[in-house]
């Protein structure tokens, strides 16, 4: 728990993917993460918070992560920031949509690309993006916490969930890289950091560590 950190989420329908706001509230500057059919609820979310969005992160793009960057650019005029490796997947953004049966609307260009070691600032907090690839080729882990202090949030995206982790059967998928991620990237947390998914409940790393079955022993 980070003090002065305000964390909204939603989810809806048929994906039930986590949209995130992530507030500073002693300035109110803030990031949105993965906005998808839900970006009507995280945007009434901000606005009630009197939240000033300065970024829009993904952590992946698969299309339940980014059917709303378009809704939220155009309400928060903020930056849409992507890791590079899946702009395949962002740019067949309607493609995927075929491939589940849905209608979706292409996507607004990327306006950013992490880059190694990329830290991103608002109010009093930084975001550390670390890659983790495996779900997708292209994942990040998105680690919040104040620009003057170790603690981290963190934001993963599919790569890890309470009790499993991410499918590797995608385009760009791979199991093996996807533990090795895990392992190397978030296991790095301590037990306390807190984890919130895509998908599902938040979590710890500690939790995680101990009793998700595909990671113990
Ligand atoms: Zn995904
Ligand atoms: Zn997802």
């Amino acid at each position: 728990m980070i003090p002065d950190m305000v964390i909204r989420t939603a989810a809806v329908a048929p994906f039930f993917k986590n949209g995130y706001v992530v507030m500073c509230e002693t300035t109110r500057q803030a990031v949105l993460i993965d906005p998808g059919d839900e970006v009507d609820a995280l945007l009434e979310a901000a606005q009630a918070d009197g939240a000033k969005v300065t970024a829009i992160l993904l952590t992946h793009a698969h299309l339940d992560h980014v059917t709303g960057v378009a809704q939220a650019k155009s309400a928060l005029g903020a930056p849409v920031w992507l890791h590079r490796d899946d702009l395949f997947l962002y740019n067949g953004v309607v493609e995927q949509g075929r491939m589940f049966g849905i209608r979706v609307s292409p996507q607004p260009t990327i306006d950013a690309f992490y880059q190694p070691n990329q830290s991103i600032a608002f109010g009093n907090y930084v975001v550390d993006v670390s890659p983790t690839p495996g779900h997708s080729p292209g994942g990040v882990c998105l680690a919040i916490g104040p620009a003057n202090g170790e603690a981290r949030d963190l934001f993963v995206g599919d790569t890890l969930f309470a009790g499993s982790i991410g499918r590797t059967d995608l385009p760009g998928g791979d199991l093996e890289t996807l533990l090795q991620s895990i392992r190397s990237v978030l296991f790095k947390y301590p037990d306390a950091a807190p984890v919130y998914s895509g998908h599902g409940p938040a979590t710890t790393i500690g939790d995680e560590r101990r009793t998700n079955p595909f990671l113990i022993g």
